[in-house]
């Protein structure tokens, strides 16, 4: 698959066995977009929409997504990300006024083993009023080799253009 630049794009590997990403297709989300469904909106622009998740971890549990259909986050325009880096601080800030939770997640999932369900980009904004409300998560954390560290530091600068 070609991407935006003309380069080949990473496709999801075999090895992912029943977690194959699945084609961008006509999401729940695109009908939202479209008003075909209702949704109680939070705010919209020319780039950007947000609403509550019909499924709240908690008070105040909003979905932010760009009306670019992308499954992805890195299939994403540079000019929608920069819209939606604008706004959702915004968006945190007004979560926070109006539900009084002074914590919260930014939660963003790519692919179904990533636990993404609707495969149209969309970040997670996810009060924390308390420690069983709001997103619970395992943190299984290992330990950073310091000469993989370098190599993969320097493998990722070289991607990224440096
Ligand atoms: P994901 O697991 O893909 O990151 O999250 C998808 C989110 O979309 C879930 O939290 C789910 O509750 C929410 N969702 C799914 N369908 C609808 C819908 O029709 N309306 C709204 N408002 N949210 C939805």
């Amino acid at each position: 698959m070609k991407g935006r630049s003309g380069k080949a794009q990473p496709t999801w590997s075999a090895a992912l066995g029943p977690y194959k990403l699945r084609p961008m297709a006509d999401t729940i989300f695109s009908k939202i977009l479209r008003g075909d469904i209702p949704c109680h909106k939070v705010y919209e622009d020319d780039l950007v929409f947000a609403f509550l998740d019909i499924g709240p971890l908690s008070f105040g549990h909003t979905l932010v997504i760009p009306k670019e259909e992308v499954a992805t986050l890195d299939q994403l325009s540079d000019e929608t990300a920069a819209a939606m880096g604008r706004v959702l601080p915004r968006l945190c800030r007004a979560i926070k006024a109006v539900t009084g939770a002074e914590q919260f997640n930014v939660l963003q999932n790519n692919g179904p083993m990533a636990h993404q369900a609707v495969f149209h980009v969309h970040f997670h904004i996810i009060p924390k009023p308390s420690v069983d409300r709001g997103l619970v998560m395992e943190w299984s954390s290992t330990k950073l080799d310091p000469d993989e560290g370098a190599r993969l530091a320097t493998a990722l600068n070289k991607e990224m253009g440096g």
